[in-house]
């Protein structure tokens, strides 16, 4: 059975490309009926915050991707979480201790040291084991380094990369255990995903070059060494990384921008895989069903707004109305929202629309009409001029004066029986309406629909004040 997890640190914002790792570890576990996990590496404890875990959770749940097991939690899963799991790491530390594949480091700057130069090799390595076990029986602040063995290659295949080959004497004595007994990622990630059975790795490709490093701790705890799935980065079009300030970064970032979760669920799936034909239209089961790691792509994907903006689109289309309309609903402007009948209006900007937050400027003149060129109303296709469009409109405002009921459909049948009888194009007559409800050729809806969502009275002034522009043109 496959089992696979995504082992977020939490650092208070979702990149998107965590959320891709994440999609993908669950896609392949879904695909096959295995299982997924979630677990939290919070033991860096300069980046641990609470809420930051908040942020995982609220992600996840938008994505729709959800976990198989943990530790229960009032009746549901709880992810596992590292901070928590001091004791086993710190077990097997000392196992790895005991069987010569680690040994303590008593340099002081050895932390510090690691972070910003490592030394492959450190002094400390050719301490005597009682040397060493006395110090730290004392009480001397110390770490623990993996022995790297001297001479020969490590060699593994990963899934997206192919075959990796290093030489061990490139590879470093890493830090696996801090001063203050807290695993680092190298000692955690390799004992949690054994632990946990994972059988397949999927994570960022910045990883790629460590796990020779982390094979050789499996090897020597006589452990089986789970598959690899290393995913490229996602990368600007202009090849630049995705970036915070930007404001393109995170999931939260991209949602705030006016996109459904699923679009950029669907949208994010493609940037590294596709399904082998141009399909892209994808719901998440649809991708459950249809997820394959062997087209996942080893080079940089481009994050495109537009590809996005038209997905979007396609998932906005396929919502029912309802869902539509209360996620569009906090985009209506106040003063639009108070005086019309928002659901009506969803219904005129669901087909049209690409992203939410295009949604205020869609329907502003639905406020207000803005002030506008009297050459809008020529139109050659719809055979209207400023003067076919005044006479059409003076003779509008009795018409529709008297029409009940003030429908969509009344209003079109009345239009269109009217063009008949003057013997006008329904071009002619929808048009100047049209311009005169709205000041825009581009609209959501046609002139019946926009008179239909302004009501009677609005729509009767605004023909009035049209009428007063058009009388001196
Ligand atoms: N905690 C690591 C990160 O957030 C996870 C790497 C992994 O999946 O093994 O990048």
């Amino acid at each position: 059975m496959i089992r696979t997890r995504f082992a977020p640190s939490p650092t208070g914002s979702m990149h998107i490309g965590n959320l891709r790792t994440a999609l993908y570890a669950y896609l392949l576990a879904r695909h096959s009926g295995g299982r997924f996990i979630l677990r939290i590496e919070d033991t860096d404890r300069r980046r641990h915050v609470p809420e930051a875990i908040q942020v995982i959770y609220d992600s996840l749940r938008l994505a729709g991707i959800d976990w198989d097991e943990g530790p229960d939690v009032g009746g549901s899963y709880g992810p596992y979480v590292q901070s928590e799991r001091r004791a086993v790491y710190r077990e097997h530390a000392e196992h790895l201790l005991e069987i010569g594949a680690a040994y303590r480091c008593f340099c002081a700057r050895a932390e510090a040291q690691a972070a910003a130069a490592p030394a492959l090799r450190d002094p400390c390595r050719l301490l005597p084991r009682a040397e060493a076990e006395a110090r730290a029986r004392a009480g001397e602040p110390h770490t623990i380094r993996q022995r790297i063995p001297e001479g020969g290659v490590t060699s593994f295949v990963d899934h997206v990369f192919g075959t990796i080959t290093v030489s061990n004497d490139t590879l470093d004595d890493q830090v696996l255990l801090k001063s203050d007994g807290l695993p680092t990622y190298n000692l955690a990630n390799v004992i949690d995903d054994h632990l946990m059975a994972i059988t397949h790795v999927v994570r960022g490709v910045e990883y790629l070059s460590s796990a020779p490093k982390y094979n050789l701790l499996y090897t020597s705890l006589g452990w089986e060494i789970p598959e690899y799935v290393h995913l490229p980065h996602i990368v600007k079009e202009s090849g630049k990384k995705l970036s915070k300030r930007d404001g393109d970064a995170s999931f939260q970032d991209i949602l705030a921008r006016g996109y459904l979760p699923e679009a950029v669920v669907n949208y994010i799936a493609l940037l590294g895989w596709s399904p082998g034909d141009d399909r892209e239209f994808f719901t998440l089961a649809g991708l459950v069903a249809e997820f394959d790691i062997d087209r996942i792509n080893k080079s940089s994907a481009a994050f495109s707004f537009a590809k996005l903006d038209w997905l979007n689109g396609e998932h906005i289309r396929t919502l029912p109305a309802e869902r539509f309309h209360a996620a569009a609903r906090g985009y209506y402007p106040a003063r639009i929202a108070e005086a019309l009948d928002t659901a009506r209006l969803s219904r005129l900007v669901q087909p049209r629309v690409a992203r939410l937050s295009d949604i205020p400027h869609m329907v502003a003149f639905f406020g207000e009409v803005p002030a506008y060129d009297v050459a809008l109303y020529n139109h050659d296709k719809s055979r209207s001029t400023v003067a076919s469009s005044r006479d059409v409109l003076e003779r509008l405002g009795s018409l529709l004066a008297a029409l009940e009921p003030w429908s969509n459909e009344a209003l079109h049948q009345r239009l269109v029986a009217f063009a008949a009888e003057a013997g006008l194009k329904t071009g002619t007559v929808m048009w100047p309406l049209r311009i005169a409800l709205s000041g825009s050729p581009a609209t959501p809806g046609g002139a019946t629909e926009l008179a239909e969502v302004l009501g009677k009275d609005e729509t009767l002034r605004r023909i009035a004040a049209a009428l007063e522009v058009l009388r001196q043109a």
